[in-house]
């Protein structure tokens, strides 16, 4: 891992969080925020309110809309602030470095406490490729709006964070989970490589067994991963795994549960077979009926009810349904609109502080800012 690029918080004055958190607020019942409303919860003038929105729109953390009537929504970066701005105050962060994975949909940064401990940052970006694409899978994902991908996002970051934790207090390889907030997690940095990158494994057979028995064993808890591939199973030095990514897991009892179940299984039966040319014994969905603890059941206590779950499935079901064909392109789109994504200037302190990092941290910019598309003032 490189070495951590410290970026601060930038600083927003008093009345400027005030808009962004009233904005937050009013976006629970609005798509786009009327100014009039925004100047309401934040308690301010309204030319007061608005000059400050323009400022916030400079820096990106939130975007002026008149589609259907004058008023601004919350961007991604300016969800990113509050989140962090809220981890940072429970002193759970207190800097940004590196990014080190950009997955679908989700950002991962290196990030930093006070005692300097490393720990991984996801940040759930959902929506990112489905918006980001033709017109028509805009038109497919029909009323999906900035407001409620933000929304979707935090409930993904919120199962991720219950199954990672739940995993882990039944000593399954995961990360260490931290904190969450809003759409985003903090969890133990793993020290090891996304299986796909692997080059060389030492003992083929004994890998190939410890992932079928991960496999069964989180059945035998109730649960099916739902994504359980080479890009989510990270193997270290000495060949441990640790299994990563929850927003997507199912339940046994799913209805679709065994087409889940035989999915992730042959998931890992390809890629050995391709990569490995090893081929041997796997286990089949119905000679693991029998349930150890049911970890769905204790989950449905843990503030993500069923019916944020169902929301959340029927939107990664309404993507995997989309039209498809380009979504590995992340670039060949022109439509910036919803091209919203951590700016790592919006961490830094260049034109709000003065901090002998500054000059360090912008050295580093252009390489942690690939996913971003413009750099802020
Ligand atoms: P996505 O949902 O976008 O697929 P993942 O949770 O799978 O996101 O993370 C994307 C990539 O980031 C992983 O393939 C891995 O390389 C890296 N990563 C994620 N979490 C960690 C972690 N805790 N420690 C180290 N690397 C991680
Ligand atoms: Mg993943």
């Amino acid at each position: 891992m490189g070495k951590l690029n410290v970026q601060k918080l930038r600083y927003l004055s008093r009345d400027e969080f005030r808009v962004l958190t009233a904005l937050e607020m009013g976006s629970k019942n609005h798509e786009v925020v009327p100014t009039t409303l925004i100047s309401h919860i934040a308690g301010l003038k309204h030319g007061g309110a608005r000059k400050l929105l323009i400022e916030l729109t400079r820096h990106k953390l939130v975007a002026y809309d008149n589609s259907k009537y004058s008023g601004y929504r919350l961007t991604y970066p300016g969800y990113d602030y509050l989140a962090l701005k809220t981890m940072a105050n429970r002193n759970s962060l207190s800097s940004v470095g590196n990014q080190i994975g950009v997955g679908k949909e989700s950002d991962i940064y290196i990030v930093a406490n006070e005692a300097d401990e490393q720990m991984a940052l996801k940040l759930q970006r959902l929506g990112r490729v489905s918006f980001r694409k033709v017109k028509e899978k805009r038109d497919y994902l029909g009323k999906a709006t900035s407001a409620s991908w933000l929304y979707l996002s935090r409930l993904a970051a919120t199962k991720e964070f219950a199954y990672m934790k739940a995993l882990y207090d039944h000593d399954f390889p995961v990360p260490k989970p931290i904190d969450f907030n809003r759409h985003c997690v903090i969890m133990q940095l793993v020290n090891a490589y996304p299986l796909t990158q692997v080059q060389e494994v030492g003992d083929v057979p004994r890998l190939y067994n410890d992932l079928m028995n991960l496999i069964v064993r989180l059945a035998s808890y109730g649960l099916i991963h739902g994504d359980f591939n080479e890009f989510n199973l990270l193997i270290d030095d000495e060949q441990r795994v640790t299994l990563i990514d929850f927003p997507q897991m199912v339940s046994t009892s799913h209805e679709n549960a065994e087409y889940y179940f035989d999915r992730d299984v042959t998931c890992i039966r390809e890629f050995f077979a391709r990569k490995f040319h090893y081929e041997a014994a796997y286990p089949r969905f119905r000679d693991h009926t029998t349930r150890a603890v049911n970890l769905d059941i204790d989950l449905s206590a843990s503030g993500f009810s069923r019916a944020d779950d169902e929301l959340l499935q029927q939107a990664f079901a309404a993507r995997a349904a989309a039209p498809s064909g380009d979504d590995d392109h992340q670039d060949d789109d022109d439509d910036d609109d919803d091209d919203e994504e951590l700016d790592p200037t919006q961490l830094g302190s260049a034109s709000d502080e003065d901090d002998d990092e500054d000059d360090e941290a912008s050295a580093d910019k252009t390489r942690t800012a690939s996913s971003s598309s413009s750099a802020a003032a």
